[in-house]
């Protein structure tokens, strides 16, 4: 028993002096792939080796392997640092071990689960009487999502696609903008649609769902329909104009939903609260714990305007609807059976934040993107995007050139941010979500930016010399 305790300890110690260094060290160590996988790569020990050892290899051979992902200077994708309140609450839940399979494994994850999932709802400006499905990322909770617009859609022509599955069935459209995410696509394949089932719906300039399109797309066809919105456009930022777009949707009968993986926080803000007005309208939502909200890694959350049809779709078994009188537990709004207690980490992220560190958070980020636009526009490059959220797109010259940029900027190391191909052009994308992020960070940041573009030009110019 002493050597676990001391294991633990130990493991914990590692986190804590990890997490103590993050902020001054390089965001990505450049270490050689082959370097790493020799290290790891010792041939499987046929004798056990005592858990210590154990720990002292893993955290030996990972060390310089690690990006500093959970920093406040990554900006790449749209990563979060985990919350401490939620970072030390994770800690305490693996140490507990629990399964959030149903509230007789674990009466505490149910809880947690329950009231997280309240407080949530009242943040993000999601009914109240909707449902609540934990789980891996805003991937999961789109396929969640849309698997109850499926089982909805299919209820609505008297089909129970639960039972008899697809093959054979009457056709549902499916409606998405052209700015979708990736995992939309994949969710669709998952669920049997086929992504060549989509019905595209134009952008407009900023990337937000194009109105008079989706009116005319909707208006093409008949029977019932899905339709895929977006608060958060992973380049720009924009949101659709959920109000109007749920207006449309449900006037042509169909089911709205929302792809919010970051941009459904912007409700948790006064500021940006209006980017995501109507956002009660919609009949599902995806949302993601560690992005924005700075939970450790993996955490998103499914909503559902309508419990019952949330539950019919992903119900871990059918009982209880047909007349076992059990209410559904918490692995009948999401996909795993058994799962990680999430609850408790999410719990205490809202805990530690309360209403106003919701808030406070969304603003901060969204100003510090602001800051990082304005540093970099001051030094001479191209701020592409309207930096109405925690995105920012910048262009610094020829697709090639801004390759060699990106890949030089995540060499240097000051921070790290990627490169991505928005209407056809290749930019640098900036995603400002950490909590621990800060004034300087951002200024440390533009500048190390602006040297390796003037650097890189100079370059150019010693070789066309
Ligand atoms: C990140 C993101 C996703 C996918 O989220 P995961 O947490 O990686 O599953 C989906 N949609 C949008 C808009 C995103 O930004």
């Amino acid at each position: 028993m002493n050597e676990t305790y001391d294991l633990l300890r130990r493991a914990a110690d590692h986190a804590v002096h990890y997490r103590a260094s993050l902020a001054n060290q390089a965001v990505a160590v450049p270490v050689d792939p082959l370097t790493l996988r020799r290290r790891f790569g010792v041939a499987l020990p046929d004798a056990p080796t005592p858990p210590d050892e154990v720990i002292d290899e893993l955290t030996l051979a990972a060390s310089d392997g690690l990006v500093a992902t959970a920093g406040p200077r990554f900006f790449g994708f749209v990563i979060g640092g985990s919350l401490p309140a939620a970072t030390a609450a994770d800690m305490v839940a693996l140490g507990w071990d629990q399964v959030a399979f149903n509230a007789t494994l674990s009466p505490a994850a149910a809880a947690a689960e329950e009231v997280a999932g309240e407080w949530l709802k009242d943040l993000l400006g999601i009914p109240a009487s909707a449902s609540v499905g934990f789980v891996t990322g805003a991937q999961a909770a789109n396929t969640v999502g849309l698997a109850a617009a499926r089982h909805h859609a299919y209820a609505e022509l008297g089909w129970d696609v639960e039972r008899d599955g697809l093959v054979g069935a009457p056709p549902v459209r499916i409606v998405a903008g052209v700015e979708r995410h990736a995992t939309i696509d994949r969710s669709l394949r998952l669920l049997g649609f086929g992504t060549g089932a989509i019905e595209k719906v134009a952008a407009d300039d900023h990337g937000a769902i194009d109105l008079a399109d989706l009116e005319r797309v909707l208006s093409a066809g008949h029977g019932p329909s899905i339709v895929c919105l977006q608060a958060g456009n992973v380049n720009t930022g924009a949101c659709d104009d959920l109000r109007r777009a749920c207006e449309i949707v449900h006037r042509h009968g169909g089911w709205a939903h929302v792809d919010g993986a970051f941009g459904l926080w912007a409700a948790a803000s006064p500021r940006t609260a209006h980017l995501v007005s109507g956002v009660e309208l919609a009949d599902s939502w995806g949302c993601d714990g560690h992005k924005w909200l700075n939970v450790p890694y993996d955490s998103g959350f499914v909503f559902c305007s309508r419990p019952e049809v949330h539950a019919a779709a992903v119900s871990y078994t059918a009982s209880y609807l047909v007349g076992s009188g059990g209410a559904p537990g918490l692995s009948d709004f999401a996909l795993e059976s058994s799962r990680r207690a999430r609850g408790f980490a999410v719990w205490a992220a809202l805990r530690e934040l309360g209403r106003q560190g919701a808030a406070g958070l969304v603003e901060r980020t969204c100003r510090l993107a602001r800051r990082f636009a304005g540093r970099l526009a001051s030094g001479g490059v191209e701020i592409v995007n309207d930096v109405v959220l925690n995105q920012v797109l910048v262009s610094v010259g020829d697709d090639e050139f801004t390759d060699r940029v990106v890949g030089a900027v995540q060499q240097e190391g000051t921070c790290w941010l990627g490169g991505t191909t928005w209407r056809g052009r290749r930019l640098i994308r900036i995603s400002v979500s950490n909590w621990s992020t800060t004034d300087d960070d951002i200024d440390r940041s533009a500048d190390a930016i602006l040297r390796i573009v003037a650097q890189e030009r100079d370059a150019d110019r010693e070789r066309s010399r």
